[in-house]
């Protein structure tokens, strides 16, 4: 049987993964009333990962509703330019948004954890449920038993794989390169043409992009920011297999950590860089002490909900970075997760009501991921499919600024 609203102990939550996701649900669950435990695999706090990171209303609602310090939450940008090859602004499009980096959300959402409750060097190992309980089991050899246990544990989730396991990330043929660079470092050219801005560079099949952030210790001071610098670029798998493999010969099967990025590969990139990107962009690569790419991925699940079992954010679905919402579908998914559960009632409803709302919501998120991603392997002219409305949306470089990085898609039809 399973327990009711009414309970009068708390029901506990078994949470896996620190990253984002999982702080959005120990927070939000923990508000409703839950026991939460947070069980996060690295040994040392997380830092670091993803460096810029672009914010939605969506994004700011699950933060204010975790109870999140949002003062000094990033830098505000006013409008979005594209570039031609000498660096002159061929489109403008007034838009605000705060920009911000992973390392500022992750430290006010962290914060929201009490003392105790967040355990750091616990890798999952595997899951047992009956129609009571769940126990999460530690290669530790640790077992703790609750009444939910949410996946919280990224894209290449152990939950999902052991739910799941035919669900795996496809290659979308592209990646993502990205670095900092200090905007004291940055000339005042490059800086009046871009600094203040979210910049595109368009040429057919590449996104070179970037955006303002803090500087370290989240220091806003003009002079002491940095500038997110990112290049989508076209790479076969033969190629991307190539650039797995580290200094030391080891390949890396789905992505490289940044400092294992080996240096001729990297030396390609700014070779490459210098023939093709408009001065300010290449000047702002070249303040890049290290830059480091990441392969894209598509995933998408068809169930979210497995007995006790639930899993949220990555874990679940991941859209393209074109759609930069990865964070804000985290903290959605947390919040309708808690509500869902409180007004359901038992528990299994609760998850099948999740279920229900955020499933169709993923699904809308990777397939404007994918149309935002189109751009980066068509082969065709413009014009080959100008009768068709949507594929010219997205190849036209007015389309491309409105789009990306919008969440405007999910409130329309
Ligand atoms: C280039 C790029 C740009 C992006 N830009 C944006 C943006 O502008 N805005 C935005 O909202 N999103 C953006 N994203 C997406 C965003 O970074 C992700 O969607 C988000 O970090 C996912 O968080 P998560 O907690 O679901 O997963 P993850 O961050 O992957 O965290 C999973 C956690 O689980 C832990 N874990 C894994 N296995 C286990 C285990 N067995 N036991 C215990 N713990 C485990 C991992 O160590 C990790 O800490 C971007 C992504 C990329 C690649």
């Amino acid at each position: 049987m399973t327990r009711t609203n009414d309970s009068l102990s708390p029901r506990r939550a078994i949470v896996i993964g620190g990253s984002m996701s999982g702080l959005f649900a120990a927070s939000l669950l923990r508000k409703a009333g839950w026991q939460t435990d947070v069980y996060e695999r690295s040994d040392v706090e997380l830092r670091g990962r993803g460096a810029g990171i672009v914010t939605h209303p969506d994004l700011i609602q699950s933060l204010e509703r975790s109870g999140a310090e949002l003062d000094d939450l990033g830098v505000t940008v006013h409008e979005r330019v594209a570039l031609d090859s000498d660096g002159n602004v061929i489109e403008r499009l007034p838009y605000e948004q705060i920009v911000t980096s992973w390392d500022r959300l992750h430290q006010i959402m962290r914060a929201t954890i009490p003392r105790g409750t967040h355990h750091l060097g616990y890798s999952l190992k595997a899951i047992e449920q009956d129609p009571e309980s769940v126990t999460a089991i530690f290669e530790n050899g640790e077992r703790v038993t609750g009444d939910l246990l949410v996946g919280a544990d990224g894209f290449r989730s152990v939950v999902r794989n052991m739910f799941a396991p035919e669900i795996q990330p496809i290659y979308a043929g592209y990646v993502v390169w990205r670095g900092l660079a200090d905007e004291g470092l940055i000339s005042r050219e490059a800086h009046e043409a871009v600094f203040e801005k979210f910049a595109f560079f368009l040429p057919p099949q590449n996104k070179n992009i970037g955006y303002p952030i803090a500087g370290p210790n989240n220091d806003l001071r003009p002079g002491h920011r940095r500038w997110n610098w990112v290049w989508y670029r076209a790479v076969a798998r033969a190629e991307l297999d190539d650039m797995l493999v580290d200094e030391q010969g080891v390949h890396h099967a789905v992505s490289i950590p940044p400092p294992k990025v080996r240096s001729d590969v990297i030396a390609r990139l700014r070779k490459d860089a210098r023939d093709f990107l408009p001065p300010p962009m290449l000047e702002i690569l070249s303040r890049v002490s290290k830059p480091f790419f990441t392969p894209i991925y598509d995933l998408l699940v068809d169930r979210m909900a497995y007995g006790r079992v639930v899993l949220i954010g990555d874990a679940a679905a991941v859209a393209r970075p074109h759609v930069g919402m990865g964070i804000a579908k985290a903290g959605t998914d947390a919040e309708v997760l808690a509500d869902s559960i409180a007004s359901a009632p038992d528990l299994l409803a609760g998850l099948a009501r999740f279920e229900r709302e955020r499933l169709p919501i993923a699904g809308k998120a990777v397939a404007q991921g994918r149309c935002l991603g189109e751009y980066m392997l068509d082969h065709a002219s413009p014009g080959t499919r100008a009768d068709d409305a949507h594929w010219r949306e997205f190849h036209s470089i007015p389309g491309i600024l409105k789009h990306t990085a919008s969440s405007a898609f999910l409130r329309s039809a």
